[in-house]
């Protein structure tokens, strides 16, 4: 089967290296096998996303020499999100953070998620029937695994204990992340996600979504968070210097990318490019297997 990659950034600020880490690794993965490379803009939280922040992102990319084959925009694909919503069992949902944080406090239930998981209170009805209501997905009563392609790591979570009935369509409308990005590798046919570890957690809840649509399964490769000298993870609010910052001082593509291989161990000179970069991955990839 052909390898069908992607690159799936939210345009909510200026790219970060974290950000150009996984952008390298998504891409070299997807080149040395000589596989399709998407780019996806994954813009649907309009309350979150940036102005010219898709527009610096394919300049950011281009600069550094990762290019793809094909790009996509999640706000002008409603259609396929509201199409396969409808197969899937929701239930409208009225309540306010502020009442699921109340129920899970009375219910005592899992105190120790990592994540609130969501009581179940409006399964049966919507606890205020006359407010906007979100859509929640009655998940299904399994445990689902996946393991890791590049740790080997498995993640087991128990659905109903674990991820909770989630939302997959907003009270104001917007489709959640979880469904439009099952849909769209499903749609493009990707067979090979390479992404940030922050959505590892994410994983067996798009899995399930996958298996209750007869979808395929891709291979995922969490790539580990960058941190900065404190050990907190690199973030656009938290001040980690944007590409468009380093390239503006001066620093050259070369030089952010040849970083970006020590930070992974790749011996390689102070400043290489992309196209090197990539006999280097197809080196290790070979050594390795
Ligand atoms: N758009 C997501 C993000 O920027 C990534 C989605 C994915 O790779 O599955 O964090
Ligand atoms: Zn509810």
């Amino acid at each position: 089967m052909p390898t069908v990659g992607r690159y799936a950034p939210s345009p909510t600020g200026e790219m970060h290296l974290g950000n150009a880490r996984t952008a390298l690794l998504a891409w070299l993965h997807t080149r040395a096998r000589g596989g399709t490379h998407i780019l996806r803009i994954e813009d649907l939280d309009s309350g979150r996303v940036r102005p010219q922040a898709a527009d610096l992102i394919r300049t950011d990319l281009t600069w550094l020499g990762l290019d793809w084959d094909k790009e996509y925009t999640q706000s002008q694909r409603l259609d396929y999100y509201a199409a396969v919503l409808s197969h899937l069992q929701t239930y409208p949902c009225t309540c306010t953070r502020r009442e699921i944080a109340a129920a899970i406090k009375a219910s005592a239930g899992a105190p120790h998620a990592p994540e609130p998981v969501y009581p179940g209170t409006c399964a049966q009805q919507p606890s205020n029937p006359d407010k906007p209501a979100a859509l929640r997905w009655r998940v299904p009563d399994e445990t689902v695994c996946f393991t890791d392609g590049w740790t080997k790591q498995t993640l087991c979570q128990y659905l109903p204990e674990e991820v909770g009935d989630f939302v997959l369509r907003r009270n104001d409308s917007v489709y959640a992340y979880h469904l439009a990005v099952v849909v769209d590798d499903a749609l493009m046919n990707v067979t090979d996600i390479v992404r940030g570890a922050d959505l590892l957690s994410s994983t067996p809840r798009q899995i399930a979504l996958q298996r209750a649509l007869n979808l395929p399964t891709p291979t995922y490769f969490h790539v580990a968070l960058m941190t900065d000298f404190r050990g907190e993870r690199l973030a656009k609010r938290g001040g980690a210097p944007s590409l468009k910052a380093m390239r503006e001082r001066g620093v050259s593509a070369e030089r952010i990318l040849a970083d970006l291989a020590h930070s992974l161990g790749w011996p390689v000179p102070g400043e290489v490019t992309a196209a090197e970069l990539l006999s280097v991955y197809h080196q290790l990839l070979i050594t390795k297997t």
